[in-house]
């Protein structure tokens, strides 16, 4: 059980800590430390006396709800090692900040795996507090035919203020670019021009979600919020049935965290698909509000949800550090979360 040695965990070094806040609100939550750190924002103290310490008292598994009645269609699996061998393969171009060569190289990996497939680009610059960067989400679309879209989004850039520490990100980073590549496999099965049987999917491989200083509403999530107003101004948002984030979920001991800044039902609706996998000892046993790119978005009213651990060594210690390796991953947590949400992408096509 992890207990924080001191009160004061929320302050670590800041240029160093892009998730800072992630990290400490977590921490504020597992141990219903609200009322008497009051360092951050977005926090209430009904969040804090609602979350229960890891090993002691875990949130109680949400109910299942209607839509979500066992069916006899058989479970969805991705390809685990398929998708671990892509991890292996983001991470060696090592370190990927925006403006990066290595981003470049990353960039053109991505759009070679995407050939023959419906891409878009949402490409900008932007202007930070370290100078101008350009940033480019990277977006895959597989109609359905449904009317309304599923999104699932992930990161693949890596911190700038990292660069020169040898960080790679092989989690933050490069587990959520790989189970996107492994996720457009899955869904270009039907063949070209013929749509899956269900809502469109759209893959997004999102940039720039990493700070370049210091994590702040300003200095963060900037393809993310690029997007969300791109797709508010086109009405693209109305059509978004469910949007998920897939942040961090390559961890062997995984632990994905409910994020409760999210969509309440659609939160029970990915532990109702985890339960049927037979996974849902991995979710839940942690809860708080965390900042990713699902934010924006839920700003403007779409139903999100962040899948993501933040218990990455003990103490989070892995996180944003070059500890951040492959080693420190598993196939079988890919497999975890991506089947997870290949189910939750059956249980939604049902509603
Ligand atoms: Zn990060």
């Amino acid at each position: 059980m992890k207990r924080p040695t001191t009160t004061k965990v929320c302050f670590p070094s800041a240029t160093l800590c892009p998730l800072w806040l992630k990290i400490f609100l977590l921490l504020l939550l597992t141990f219903a430390l609200a009322s008497t750190i009051a360092c951050a924002k977005g926090i209430s103290s009904a969040d804090a006396t609602a979350a229960a310490p890891k090993s002691e008292s875990p949130a109680p598994p949400p109910a299942p709800s209607e839509a979500a009645a066992p069916d006899n269609a058989p479970l969805p699996h991705i390809d685990s090692k398929r998708a671990f061998q892509y991890t292996r393969e983001v991470t060696a171009f090592g370190p990927r900040y925006m403006g990066s060569e290595n981003h470049k190289k990353l960039e053109r990996y991505i759009l070679d795996h995407l050939k023959g497939d419906q891409v878009e680009d949402d490409a900008f610059t932007a202007d930070t507090v370290e100078g101008k960067f350009p940033v480019r989400n990277i977006i895959a679309k597989f109609p359905g035919t449904k009317d309304g879209i599923i999104v699932i989004l992930g990161h693949y850039d890596t911190n700038y203020p990292l660069r020169n520490s040898g960080y790679v990100g092989a989690n933050d980073g490069g587990s959520s670019t790989a189970i996107l590549l492994e996720y457009a496999n899955q869904l270009r099965g039907g063949g070209a021009g013929k749509k899956r049987d269900g809502y469109s999917i759209w893959l997004v491989w999102t940039d720039g979600e990493e700070a370049v200083k210091t994590w702040s509403d300003t200095d963060s999530l900037y393809g993310s919020r690029h997007l969300a107003e791109k797709w508010e101004k086109d009405g693209t948002l109305k059509k978004i049935k469910a949007l998920m984030v897939l942040d961090m979920i390559g961890d062997a001991d995984l632990d994905i965290i409910r994020a409760t800044n999210g969509a309440p039902w659609l939160l029970d609706l990915i532990y109702t698909a985890a339960e049927r996998g037979g996974y849902q000892s991995h979710f839940y046993a942690l809860q708080g509000p965390i900042e990713d790119d699902h934010v924006p978005f839920v700003k403007r009213g779409v139903p999100s949800a962040d899948v993501i651990d933040l218990d990455y060594g003990y103490n989070n210690v892995f996180h944003h550090t070059p500890q951040d390796t492959v080693d420190k991953l598993s196939p079988k947590s890919l497999e975890i979360v991506g089947d997870t949400i290949l189910e939750t992408i059956h249980l939604l096509d049902q509603r």
